[in-house]
């Protein structure tokens, strides 16, 4: 599969489910798979969503989420579009940025502007940001996508 497919895939599948880290009263963290955000809401306004350790329903969301920027997310390929399946294209995506993704840490937006100078080598790169720095990016036109964070309890 190349990048371009890849990507529109990814952002055809996340339209089609979005999944929360959700913690609840007693600190457990558990992914909450819903439509989209105001599912989330219903379900969370009736108490639907029980914690599976301790099944308290008093959850919310637990924010973590990492931002990633590849080579070749700009060009969306329109011959190449391909049906991923719900859940499956993040899947692929952690997996993905695991093999291909250089980690940058809190770096993500002074390593995605050189890149986007030139001053370094294009290549895919993941990490943190902060919502100002997010809103700099944006203003430089440089693309990037914010996913979920895999688990990664410690
Ligand atoms: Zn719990």
């Amino acid at each position: 599969m190349t990048n371009e497919a890849f990507f529109k895939g990814l952002k055809e599948g996340i339209r089609h489910v979005i999944i929360y880290d959700v913690k609840c009263e007693n600190g457990h963290k558990f992914e909450g798979w819903f439509k989209d955000r105001q599912a989330w809401i219903e379900q969370n306004a009736q108490r639907l969503i029980c914690c599976p350790v301790c099944n308290s329903s008093n959850v919310e969301i637990a924010p973590s989420s990492i931002t990633i920027m590849g080579k070749d997310a700009k060009t969306a390929d329109k011959n190449n579009e391909k049906d991923i399946p719900p859940g499956k294209a993040l899947q692929w995506l952690q997996q993905f940025i695991e093999n291909n993704f250089e980690d940058v840490g809190n770096k993500f937006a002074e390593v995605a502007l050189k890149i986007h100078y030139g001053d370094e080598e294009k290549r895919n790169i993941k990490g943190t940001t902060t919502s100002q720095e997010e809103a700099s990016l944006k203003e430089e036109g440089i693309s990037f996508i914010k996913i979920p964070l895999p688990k990664m309890d410690s």
